[in-house]
């Protein structure tokens, strides 16, 4: 299948996009409705020589919301759920030069909102479009605050080389620079780029691509927010070509077996945490505690009790850390200590933080309760 993504071949940068398509190309803007200005405005438009849109690529767009569909409602004052799936995408009439784009709306919710039923019914959503011959990729719009989460459940549970971009925006859709609109036809880049395939879920804003095992929001506001810490972007979407510079090595799969996920709580360590909030989970029906610690893996003496009083319960205890790089290890043998919490039973999260090992617990709980067995999943 011809593909589009590759050098020279979308039309984009090297030329002044105002200039692009001449006066019949500023005729139709003036047509286009203002949403679709804030898109036009940067991005240059062309078809490229000799590929016709019928050889195209399909490529799945999934909207489920975030302020990449927003706009300010004049009343409220402030951003809220506006725009379909359809009006994104109308937003880069140029991406018809890159796929055939097709849209669901999945839902248009922001991200606050996600949780394990919609990663469910989404999950189910991609695995049948990426089951197509004809579609190369899929894109999931999202809102930025739970992105990384709901791309490290994509990347555990889709078992295909072909890649899901997940996108946002920092900016709403009223906004002047929208950032929505280059991030979806960057997606849509990395969709049809042969070098996208086996790199798994991805999270693609700012031109920069990160892995979903290891991305993070490092900020609220700016439109570089997503990052890899130690491990830097996996590759950027550039103006001639998407460009990887590695490839994600701890991808594992994890079948989606069930409807309903085991319910699975995260407990924060803190100066002067009392081990509360641990007993609270177990009696409200955890099955497994990720205990957010510090440094290694490190807790004070009431979370320890706490924790032992967990495990004594068949709840199953990770430990990860609020440190943004490195791994936890059983190192200290202080009470609490991570020596000790091993010692106890607890699971090392290596280096995921607390809401990603939620997310692999949620799974691998749904087959498995062992902590040797789980422990594998986790240092895999
Ligand atoms: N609260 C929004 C959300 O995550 C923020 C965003 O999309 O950037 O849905």
């Amino acid at each position: 299948m011809k593909t589009s993504g590759e050098a020279g071949s979308t039309g984009i940068g090297w030329r002044d996009p105002c200039c692009v398509g001449g006066r019949a190309w500023k005729r139709g803007v003036r047509k286009l409705p203002a949403l679709a200005l804030a898109g036009l405005s940067f991005l240059a438009l062309s078809l490229p020589v000799g590929v016709v849109a019928a050889e195209l690529p399909v490529v799945k767009m999934i909207a489920t919301g975030g302020t990449i569909a927003m706009k300010i409602d004049p009343v409220k004052n402030a951003p809220v759920p506006a725009i379909s799936g359809e009006e994104l995408v109308a937003t880069v009439p140029g991406i018809a030069n890159v796929a055939k784009i097709e849209v669901l709306n999945l839902a248009n919710v922001p991200s606050e909102y996600m949780d394990p039923v919609l990663w469910v019914k989404l999950q189910r959503a991609v695995v049948e479009a990426l089951a197509r011959p004809e579609v190369a990729g899929v894109i999931v719009s999202h809102g930025t605050d739970t992105l990384e989460e709901t791309a490290y459940f994509l990347d555990l549970t889709v078992d295909s080389d072909k890649p899901i971009v997940l996108i946002g925006a920092q900016r709403n859709a009223s906004e002047k620079d929208f950032d929505g609109p280059r991030n979806l036809l960057n997606a849509a880049r990395i969709c049809v780029s042969p070098d996208a395939r086996g790199k798994g879920a991805m999270v693609a804003l700012n031109n920069q691509i990160n892995a979903a095992r290891e991305v993070a929001k490092t900020h609220t506001s700016d439109v570089e927010t997503f990052k890899s810490g130690d491990f830097g972007f996996l590759g950027s979407v550039d103006h001639d070509r998407v460009v990887f510079s590695r490839a994600p090595l701890r991808r594992q799969h994890v079948a989606l077996t069930r409807e309903k996920l085991p319910y699975v709580e995260i407990v924060a360590m803190y100066g002067g945490a009392d081990g509360t909030m641990i007993r609270a989970a177990v009696a409200a029906g955890a099955k497994a505690i990720v205990v957010e610690a510090l440094g290694w893996g490190n807790v004070n003496i009431p979370m320890y009790d706490a924790v032992r009083e967990a495990i004594a319960k068949n709840v199953v205890v990770v430990v990860a850390t609020r440190v943004q790089n490195g791994r936890v290890l059983p190192v200290y043998g202080n009470k609490g200590g991570g020596q000790t919490l091993k010692d106890a039973g607890a699971v090392m999260a290596d280096n995921l933080p607390a809401h990603k090992a939620r997310i692999l617990a949620m799974l691998a709980l749904q087959t498995i309760s062992d902590p040797v067995a789980l422990q594998k999943l986790f240092d895999r």
